[in-house]
């Protein structure tokens, strides 16, 4: 059951972020035509530091978003600020040589502090917080989480790690459903609809435009390229494409059919006490385990217990999240049996066939750049793409190459085909997961 969210809120989902939003300014529509030297499309952590980045470097900027700043994913996700980007570098190694694999792999140490470069810089007030933890739930994790372990430190990761056994696991979790964990101290949790409105705020100061309910409806190639909103047209010199899971397939059907969108939710459970906080999450981290269909959890700065779970495939959000959800969060943490919830919520991530963010260049026009397709891994990664793409158009640096090297397939069948498609790929994968 959840709780009504105060009015400033319109057209965003009733989650617990919103309900806990520092500011929810509002940003004009566009009802004319503007000239500037980049337009982005999608008000995300992509878009924004797109933007950020981009004012930063000196260029003009317009950036259009469809609803409300940060009203996609990156307003409604997990939290969990991650290190490592894509699933997994190495089996690109064909495409994209050693030295490519170990360029993504620093990048995506890189891309984490980025983020709280941008927090540090700007006080955005976002709860940020160090500590995270990857769960093992079968035996066989263990061994999985132990050559991560020696992988990172072969990658020269600086950031205190350890393994936890069985034995050990108290220290971090009061649950008897995991083997062990590796704890990342380079990793934690933050309040993402907070951090992407305080950097739309950096984006304001820095001179960005940014418009709401300004839905780019059609793009026209060129060498300035337009884009063609209701009632505006931005002309630029580049274009930036940033719609990711909510793209939809008519304003890029390139770009769309290689993006899955795929529901995943949360809960947000009344205000726990600080006894029942520290029995089950002691020392205040993030927690995912190490399925497909994973379980990713952490309290908020007012001790709620935020409960993430599910994929789905269909575009339908579950009839009742709670009721999907409670028997997860349940499991893992029986002495919250029968805990209130109060509010429950979901988004949509783009997940690509080979599971690697898609970020580069559009084959038939080179100055219109997209980032997209981080599946549940994006709070990091989006910023490492807002810099490579503004990198590449103020050249900079070439880094984008290295995902623009790597082949992403065009679901076949179209939207239609597509759920069900990954949906049987997803469910051979949880049934080893079973195993
Ligand atoms: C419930 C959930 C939990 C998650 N948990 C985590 C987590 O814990 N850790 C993690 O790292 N990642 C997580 N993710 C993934 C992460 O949130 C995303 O990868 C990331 O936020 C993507 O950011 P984005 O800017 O690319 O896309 P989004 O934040 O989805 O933004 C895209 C924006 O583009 C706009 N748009 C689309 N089409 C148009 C158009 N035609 N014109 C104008 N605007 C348009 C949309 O309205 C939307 O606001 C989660 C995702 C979900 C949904």
């Amino acid at each position: 059951m959840s709780v009504k969210s105060p009015i400033h809120s319109q057209h965003y989902p009733d989650s617990f972020y919103v309900a806990t939003a520092n500011n929810l300014f509002e940003y004009p529509k566009l009802t004319e035509n503007i000239n500037v030297d980049v337009c982005i499309i999608g008000g995300g952590f992509s878009g924004i530091n797109t933007a950020i980045e981009l004012r930063q470097r000196g260029y003009s900027v317009a950036l259009l978003e469809a609803k409300r700043i940060g009203w996609g994913a990156s307003g409604r996700n997990g939290g969990e600020l991650i290190r490592g980007i894509g699933h997994d570098a190495s089996q690109f190694k064909n495409e994209i040589g050693e030295q490519g694999v170990k360029s993504i792999q620093q990048m995506g140490f890189e891309a984490v502090e980025i983020v709280i470069d941008r927090i540090n810089e700007h006080s955005i007030d976002c709860d940020l917080h160090m500590g995270y933890c990857d769960l093992a739930v079968k035996p066989r994790h263990m061994d999985d989480l132990a050559e991560e372990y020696q992988d990172l430190k072969n990658q020269g990761y600086q950031k205190p790690i350890k393994l936890l056994n069985r034995n050990q696991i108290g220290e971090v979790i009061g649950s008897d459903f995991y083997q062990g964990a590796l704890v990342d101290m380079g990793s934690g949790h933050l309040h993402p609809l907070n951090l992407a409105l305080g950097e739309a705020r950096v984006a304001r100061e820095l001179g960005a435009q940014l418009f709401e309910y300004s839905a780019a409806e059609k793009i026209i190639k060129g060498d300035k390229p337009k884009v063609i909103t209701a009632q505006g047209q931005v002309t630029c010199d580049y274009l930036v494409i940033a719609g990711n899971g909510y793209i939809g397939n008519t304003l890029s059907p390139y770009l769309g059919g290689k993006v899955l969108p795929t529901g995943t939710y949360l809960l947000a459970t009344e205000p726990l006490t600080s006894q029942q906080c520290a029995s089950i999450i002691p020392q205040n981290m993030a927690f995912a385990d190490m399925r497909v269909a994973l379980d990713y959890f952490h309290l908020s700065a007012d001790r709620r217990l935020l409960f993430g779970g599910l994929c789905t495939y269909s575009g339908k959000d579950p009839k009742n999240i709670e009721a999907a959800l409670r028997p997860n969060l349940e499991k893992v943490f029986p002495q919250l049996k029968g805990v209130k919830i109060d509010y429950e919520w979901g988004g949509m991530m783009g997940i690509g066939a080979n599971r690697m963010p898609q970020i580069g260049r559009l084959p038939d026009a080179a100055n219109i750049y997209f980032a997209q397709a981080y599946a549940g891994h994006g709070v990091n990664a989006t910023h490492m793409a807002a810099r490579l793409i503004a990198e590449a158009i103020s050249q900079q640096s070439q880094r984008i190459d290295v995902f623009n090297d790597i082949k992403h397939i065009t679901f076949p069948g179209g939207p239609m085909l597509r759920s069900p498609m990954l949906a049987a790929g997803m469910l051979y994968h949880r049934m080893k997961d079973l195993l």
